[in-house]
């Protein structure tokens, strides 16, 4: 633990530097509003330096086995746990998140880190059956080659880990542009790759203005790979930019969840489920579950016991152990949440609780319970990323499906039965890169993580994650 917030400088060339012209972001803690540090702010002729240290990174890092690849990762697992704790104190500190939530993510982190090592040295080719005498048919699997990659503030170690591991894992080398409002404990992260003795120039950092930095990296002819982790708009912005210059992409984007409680559901496991993931991480989470369709049945005492677990939760300062919820992680999401809450008023919603900005210092935001909520109000149809939960009725499978999937949004679905019969209709009918029934069960390093519809393509879990940072190769060679 530490109560100290260090500043950020950029990662290029193995060497942690400071931009060329001295540049630098404020850094603010959300609980109080006060500017708690900096972070070097890279322009064009830092992130040349970076593409010519990408591309050197490149060419020894392809060219290190997968059993080196390995040792060296699981060195860097081992210095994340080492370091867990401080790391979590400066996540808490930029991000305002509870430190218990800051401590899971970086231990996850590590977790994903050794998955990621053991992947490395599981990159299989196959030989094929050929036609004829003599001929042996190969598949190979390469290195894609130098990746940009770029992760959000909500999980600064999460969001980048499963990115730096994948990539570094395959043989690739990276350039991460992580986030501006949350970068020490990215940082810390990518300094325990460093630490671990990977060359220089495989893992490099950035910061700066996002668009900037994208513009300028996913165009160069020396990147091969785009990975985004934001808002959709964003993203497709980013995917036509790669498309433009026929880069691979993976995308994972927002979110608008369903999470349906049918009539044989055991509606007491489903509250206390869906209520502490409806407010980990203060809402700001892509998977979080956003829309509640409760069968009618249910509906008066979900209402009620999501209303009662809200209006008790305790919103706080993240340092303090008591804080089971904390601020929001920068001001534009107050400015975000308060405009959800008022439109979906002014169209007729009613608020159980909640509903106001907490407090008049740090981002506070209590946790909300709507119910009544036209299906024009804004929240029913953007992705929130705060704590609101409008919740509403249903009284018959095809229509819950239908409402279900109405959006552009298909990330990740919940639903609450005892049936088997209909677990399995459920399960077919989303239209959902991911899917959990009768509990929470998304998001472990080893199970696909990703999205479809709007909400992107490519997966960041399972096996399809290393198979995002390798091309594949195939050899036909004949004897002489
Ligand atoms: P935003 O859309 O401006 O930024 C989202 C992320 O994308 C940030 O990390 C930002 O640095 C990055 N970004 C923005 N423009 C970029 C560009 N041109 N090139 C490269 N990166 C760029 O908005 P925000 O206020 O930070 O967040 C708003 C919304 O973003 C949220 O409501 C949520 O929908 C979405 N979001 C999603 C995730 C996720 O985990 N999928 C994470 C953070 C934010």
């Amino acid at each position: 633990m530490t109560d100290t917030y260090p500043n950020t400088q950029l990662h290029i060339a193995g060497k942690w530097i400071s931009a060329q012209d001295g540049e630098t972001i404020d850094v603010i803690n959300p609980a109080t509003e006060e500017i708690i540090g900096n972070v070097a702010h890279a322009r064009v002729a830092d992130l040349d330096v970076a593409l010519e240290s990408v591309e050197v990174g490149f060419q020894s890092w392809k060219n290190t086995s997968a059993n080196q690849r390995y040792k060296l990762m699981r060195k860097a697992a081992d210095l994340v746990r080492s370091r867990a704790d401080e790391i979590a104190s400066i996540m808490t500190m930029e991000q305002g998140k509870p430190l218990l939530e800051a401590k899971g993510e970086t231990l996850f982190g590590a977790e994903i880190i050794d998955w990621f090592a053991e992947e490395s040295r599981r990159t299989y080719g196959r030989v094929i059956p050929a036609r004829m005498d003599g001929v042996t048919q190969m598949v190979i699997k390469e290195p894609v080659g130098p990746v940009a990659a770029f992760t959000p503030w909500n999980f600064p170690i999460n969001q980048a880990v499963r990115k730096l591991s994948g990539a570094v894992a395959a043989g690739c080398s990276i350039i991460l542009k992580g986030p501006e409002e949350t970068p020490a404990s990215c940082a810390a992260l990518l300094k325990c790759f460093v630490d671990a003795g990977l060359p220089d120039g495989v893992v490099n950092l950035v910061y700066g203005i996002p668009a900037e930095i994208s513009e300028y990296l996913i165009p160069h002819r020396t990147i091969r790979k785009v990975t985004f982790t934001g808002s959709t708009a964003v993203g497709k912005q980013l995917a036509a930019m790669a498309g433009a210059h026929m880069k691979r992409v993976t995308m994972e984007l927002g979110g608008h969840s369903p999470a349906i409680i049918f009539e044989d559901a055991d509606v007491e496991v489903a509250l206390k489920v869906l209520t502490a993931n409806k407010f980990r991480n203060a809402g700001q989470v892509c998977v979080s579950p956003t829309r509640f369709l409760v069968h009618e049945k249910h509906y008066n005492r979900f209402v009620e016991g999501f209303t009662d677990f809200a209006s008790s939760l305790p919103v706080g300062e993240g340092l303090d152990p008591n804080t089971k919820m904390g601020p929001l992680a920068h001001d534009r999401r107050i400015d975000a949440i308060e405009s959800f809450v008022s439109d979906a008023v002014s169209k007729g919603a009613n608020i159980l609780t909640g509903g106001e900005r907490k407090g008049n210092k740090g981002y506070f935001f209590e946790p909300t319970v709507m119910t009544d909520v036209p299906m024009d109000a804004r929240i029913m149809n953007e992705e929130p990323f705060g704590p609101i939960a409008p919740i509403m009725p249903f009284s018959d499978f095809d229509s819950v499906v239908t409402e279900a999937n109405r959006l552009d949004y298909g990330l990740a679905a919940y639903a609450y039965t005892k049936s088997a019969k209909t677990a399995e209709a459920i399960g077919g009918a989303f239209e959902s890169g991911m899917v959990s029934i009768n509990h929470h069960g998304i998001a472990l390093i080893e199970t696909p993580f990703g999205g479809v519809k709007d909400s992107g393509y490519g997966s960041e879990g399972g096996s399809e994650a290393i198979d995002a940072y390798l091309n594949t190769k195939f050899i036909t060679q004949a004897g002489l």
